[in-house]
C-alpha cells in the first residue's frame, strides 16, 4: 500500500504553506529551500565472499546559518539523493524548532546490513566516512545515528575521522557511552515523543491515562516511544515492523516486547503477548494515538482515509505525505510534526556535543531534564503559532523554524 512520493517535495510544500502564511519573497524561498553542499561518494568494499562491490554514499548539507550541520546517518537499499535532501532540510527546521545551535544535514548509505556481516558494515563505514571527512567536524557538519545505524557505527564514525583529524569526539554524537556518549542518548528521541505526546493530550484534552497507542516500528525511537508512554499511563494496543504486527486490546507488556525483538533479530513477528494482524494495516488499527516511528511516506493517500486516532505523533521523519495531511486535517485529526514530535534526539545530540566540548560529563537525570525543558518550550513555542495564525502543528512549526533560520540569515548576510 503505497503512493509514489518524492520526499524533498513533499518538505518543499510544508515550507511553502508556512513562506505562505510569513509572506516570504520567492528570492528568499529559493535560498532556504537549496541545499549548501551535496557530496556523493561511490564506495568500493571486498565482501567476505572476496567479491568487489562498490556501494553508494551521500552527504546532504542543508543549511548551516545557525550553527553546524548536524543530522544522521541512514543505511537502507532504497535511500537516494532526494531523500537524503527531504531528511537534511527537515534537519535545518528541527533544530530550529527546539532553538539548539545547529543548522540541518543528513547522510546516507545504499545497503541492506540485514544482509551484510559486522566486518562489511565496518568497511562500509570507514570508506564512506574517508570520502567526505573533508565536510565534517565539530565546528561543521556532526553526523548521528538514524535508520540501520546505532552506537558501534558512531564508534566507527569517530576513529575514522580522528585518523587525519586527531582525538575529536564532538565529531559524531550517538556514540558509546566509553567513547563520550552522552547519558540518556539512546531513549532520548522516545522520551521527547512521550512528552511531546503528553503535552498535545493536555492541550487536546485527550486523556494519556488509559489512552490507546499504536505503533509503526518498535526499533530505538518505537520502543523507548513505547516504554515512556507505558509509564505515562497509556496502553500500546498494537505494534507492527518489517516483520509482522501484533495486538492486544488490553495493553501489551513493553518490558516483555522490547526482550522480544533485542532477541528476534529485531522483529515484534512471534510475540506472544497478543494475536499477530497484517502489518499493512496497522495504519487502520483503532486507537486515540498513532505513532510512527519507522520510514517515511507511510501515511499517505492511500493509508490516511483508514486513520482512526485523534491524535497523529511523528516519531519517524516525513511519514505524513502532503496529500495525508490535508485528509487527516479534514477528518479532524491533529498531527504533531516530526520536526517538533523527534527533536528529542538531537537535543541530548547537542547536549553530547557540549559535554564533549567542554570533556565534562553529566548524570542521566540532568539529561533528561534539560531534554524535557526544551521539549515542553518548544512544543508551547509551536502551540503559540497554531493559535496565531489557526493552522495545523506541521504549519506552525515551520513558521517558527523559518523565523529563527531567515532572522539569523539575514543578521549573517547571504
Ligand atoms: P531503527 O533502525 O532502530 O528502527 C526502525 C524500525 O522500523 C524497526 O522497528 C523496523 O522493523 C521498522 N521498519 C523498517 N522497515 C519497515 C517497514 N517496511 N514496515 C514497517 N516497519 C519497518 O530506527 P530508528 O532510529 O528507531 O528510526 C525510526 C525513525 O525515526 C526514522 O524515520 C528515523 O529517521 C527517525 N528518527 C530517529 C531518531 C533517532 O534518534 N534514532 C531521531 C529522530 C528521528
Amino acid at each position: 500500500m503505497t503512493e509514489h512520493i518524492n520526499l524533498f517535495d513533499n518538505v518543499n510544500r510544508q515550507f511553502d504553506e508556512a513562506a505562505d502564511i510569513l509572506e516570504m519573497p520567492q528570492e528568499v524561498r529559493d535560498v532556504l529551500k537549496t541545499p549548501y553542499r551535496e557530496v556523493s561518494v561511490a564506495l568500493p568494499i571486498r565482501m567476505d565472499d572476496g567479491s568487489l562491490k562498490v556501494f553508494h554514499g551521500f552527504r546532504v548539507q542543508h543549511n548551516g546559518v545557525r550553527g553546524p550541520q548536524k543530522g544522521g546517518i541512514r543505511y537502507h537499499p532504497d535511500v537516494d539523493l532526494d531523500d537524503v535532501r527531504a531528511l537534511a532540510s527537515l534537519m535545518t527546521w528541527k533544530t530550529a524548532v527546539v532553538n539548539i545551535p545547529f543548522g540541518g544535514a543528513k547522510g546516507g548509505v545504499q545497503c541492506d546490513p540485514s544482509k551484510m556481516s559486522l566486518h562489511e558494515l565496518e568497511a562500509v563505514t570507514r570508506r564512506y566516512i574517508a570520502k567526505i571527512s573533508m565536510v565534517l567536524g565539530p565546528t561543521r557538519d556532526i553526523p548521528a545515528p538514524d535508520v540501520n545505524t546505532n552506537a558501534q557505527t558512531m564508534a566507527w564514525v569517530m576513529d575514522e575521522y580522528g585518523r587525519k583529524a586527531g582525538y575529536q569526539p564532538a565529531c559524531v554524537t550517538g556514540k558509546p557511552i566509553e567513547l563520550g556518549g552522552s547519558q540518556g542518548r539512546e531513549a532520548a528521541t522516545g522520551k521527547g515523543v512521550a512528552i511531546i505526546t503528553r503535552e498535545a493530550c493536555s492541550v487536546l484534552g485527550i486523556p494519556l491515562k488509559g489512552a490507546r497507542v499504536v505503533l509503526q516500528g518498535f526499533g530505538n525511537v518505537g520502543s523507548y516511544t513505547a516504554k515512556f508512554l507505558d509509564e505515562m499511563g497509556a496502553i500500546i494496543v498494537a505494534v507492527a515492523d518489517h516483520t509482522g504486527g501484533v495486538r492486544n486490546a488490553g495493553g501489551m507488556d513493553v518490558t516483555a516486547l522490547t526482550t522480544h525483538v533485542k532477541a528476534n533479530k529485531g522483529g515484534v513477528a512471534g510475540f506472544t503477548g497478543g494475536e499477530a494482524f497484517d502489518a499493512e494495516s496497522v495504519f487502520a488499527q483503532d486507537c486515540d494515538i498513532l505513532i510512527p516511528a519507522a520510514l517515511g511516506g507511510v501515511i499517505n493517500k492511500v493509508t490516511a482515509p483508514d486513520v482512526k486516532a485523534k491524535l497523529v505523533v511523528e516519531g519517524a521523519n516525513a511519514p505524513t505525505t502532503t496529500g495525508a495531511d490535508h485528509i487527516l486535517r479534514d477528518k479532524g485529526i491533529t498531527v504533531i510534526p516530526d520536526i517538533l514530535a523527534n527533536a528529542g534526539g538531537v537535543t541530548v545530540s547537542y547536549f553530547e556535543w557540549v559535554q564533549n566540548l567542554q570533556q565534562f560529563f553529566w548524570d542521566e537525570a540532568e539529561v533528561f531534564q534539560k531534554e524535557e525543558k526544551i521539549m515542553i518550550q518548544a512544543f508551547h513555542d509551536v502551540h503559540g503559532k497554531v493559535t496565531k495564525h489557526g493552522c495545523t502543528y506541521r504549519t506552525g512549526a515551520f513558521v517558527l523554524a523559518l523565523e529563527r533560520v531567515y532572522k539569523a540569515n539575514l543578521m549573517r548576510g547571504w
